[in-house]
């Protein structure tokens, strides 16, 4: 199954495989993950992994000096991000379980450019924004959001990060080796992954399917299911 790994933490791994230190993070993950069965419980362990190795990297005094990185500035959200397979599970579960409400319509209109680079920056800028994304600029998924997104931490000036004429410049972002490789240990256990408007909507149709819903969970907030699978068919008709 093809596998679209983010391309940074690639690089990473394939520059730093060869080295023992790396590879036995790399190997220590492997293990810890392939004894988890549940997808949403994979991501979560992969994304405490990603965290706890960011931080290590965020600890350096000059790191915390110069990122340019602040709250409300969205430069990135406004780009194609990779998510793995377990990652769309877990959100997918927090907009279908969690009634965590997302603009479907943006959201099927970003997720039939697929995988394309190119057919991404036909959109128009507005329709390019996360569908996570707050009114504020915000991640409003931020305890859940994937692993790619907890790795950018940018040096260079928010300029360099903006989209907006549809052209992508050099940024410069921290270094996070070893959350790279946890980031690649993560894509390897899922099995699939691709941009995340294309990974959900297969997602969110993987989870509200009869079968896999379990009404008789408290957690399941049975209204907004219902809506939800609603609009789903509404715009499959399109
Ligand atoms: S998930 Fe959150 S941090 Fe990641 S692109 Fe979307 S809004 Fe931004």
């Amino acid at each position: 199954m093809l596998i679209n790994y983010p391309q940074r933490a690639y690089e990473t791994f394939k520059r730093l495989s060869p080295i023992s230190e790396f590879n036995d993070i790399y190997r220590f993950l492997q293990n810890i993950l392939s004894k988890i069965s549940s997808p949403i419980e994979r991501a979560r362990k992969t994304h405490q992994y990603v965290d706890l190795y960011t931080n290590e990297s965020l600890s350096n005094p000059a790191a915390k000096k110069f990122i340019t990185c602040h709250k409300g500035c969205s430069a990135c959200c406004h780009t194609q991000v990779s998510v793995n397979s377990d990652e769309a599970a877990l959100l997918a579960n927090k907009v279908i379980h969690e009634g965590h409400e997302v603009d479907l319509k943006k959201l099927y209109i970003q997720g039939n450019v697929e995988n394309s680079g190119s057919g991404w920056f036909e959109l128009p800028y507005e329709m390019r924004g996360c569908v996570f994304l707050d009114e504020g600029g915000g991640c409003s998924i931020y305890e859940d959001r994937p692993s790619v997104c907890r790795t950018n931490n940018a040096f260079s000036p928010p300029v360099q990060c903006e989209t907006k004429d549809g052209i992508e410049k050099p940024v410069r972002l921290l270094n996070t080796e070893k959350a790279d490789f946890a980031v690649i240990a993560g894509f390897r256990a899922s099995g699939e992954a691709g941009t995340l408007p294309h990974m959900l909507w297969k997602a969110l149709g993987e989870q509200s399917k009869p079968r896999v819903v379990t009404p008789s969970k408290k957690v399941v907030k049975k209204a907004y299911l219902k809506r939800i699978k609603k609009d789903l068919s509404k715009i499959f008709e399109v």
